[in-house]
């Protein structure tokens, strides 16, 4: 017991470490970016526009990994409070229709008791909720030719518990993928960052639930995360 308490002291002071430096890298790279911006007529100018879009980019993508990262180290206990389901996901999937409009991907929303409520953090659960959703939409990008894409999101109690549902007809995932995927930094795409899960996983350990995937390559893939429900209003 006392060697698990020293490592978790070990890794809770690794966390606070990581977050500092990660917060200290920001503000070099916001300098870097506004100079840039500022070159680049003189870049353009040269015929060199292209390489001061990719420094941009890169340093864009720099910053969403920092962002997810100090998301995800934030030792933030969750601020509760009491939401139905079937509001929660409405809400959500609100915040990723204009881009699933965009790719022309369906979104579905089953018939969902009303009665239905959990205890949560909303926006750290709609954080873990539209992670989902986004790597469903990018795993129906993958899928090759004339495809209709389709994203299926519901809900059901489960004794004392809700299960909500993701499931997408996107490229699915082989055995391999499936024990990896929740690994911080763990990325099979160009521009990914391999944080969504890992930090999803985090948070809804935290809310006291589970987070299970069943997925298929070539078919689709589920992602079923699985809350306490409430009684108090
Ligand atoms: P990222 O999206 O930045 O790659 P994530 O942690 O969100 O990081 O996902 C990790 C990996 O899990 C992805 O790169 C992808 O290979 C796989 N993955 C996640 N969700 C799906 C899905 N719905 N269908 C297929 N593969 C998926
Ligand atoms: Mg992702």
């Amino acid at each position: 017991i006392e060697q698990t308490a020293y490592q978790n002291d070990k890794l809770a002071m690794l966390g606070k470490i990581s977050a500092a430096i990660a917060h200290e890298i920001r503000n070099p790279l916001t300098a870097i970016r506004g100079f840039i911006q500022l070159l680049r007529p003189h870049l353009l100018q040269l015929g060199k526009d292209e390489y001061a879009r990719i420094i941009l980019m890169e340093i864009d993508r720099a910053n969403d990994i920092i962002h997810e990262f100090l998301n995800s180290s934030k030792p933030s206990a969750p601020q509760k409070t009491v939401v139905s389901v079937p509001s929660l996901l409405k809400d959500t999937l609100l915040l990723s229709e204009s881009e699933a409009l965009m790719k022309g991907c369906e979104m579905r929303l089953q018939q969902i008791n009303e009665s239905l409520l959990v205890s949560i953090d909303v926006k750290q659960i709609k954080q873990v909720i539209l992670n989902i959703i986004k790597n469903a939409m990018e795993a129906i990008e993958e899928v090759q030719g004339d495809h209709a894409g389709m994203i299926e999101i519901g809900a059901k109690q489960e004794g004392n518990y809700v299960n909500i549902s993701v499931k997408d007809n996107g490229n699915g995932m082989d055995k391999t993928l499936l024990t990896r995927l929740f690994d911080p930094f763990f990325t099979t795409k160009e521009k990914g960052t391999g944080l969504g899960l890992s930090v999803s996983y985090k948070i809804i350990k935290n809310h006291g639930g589970t987070i299970l995937v069943d997925s298929m390559k070539g078919e689709g893939t589920v992602f079923m995360i699985s809350l306490p429900l409430t009684h108090q209003v």
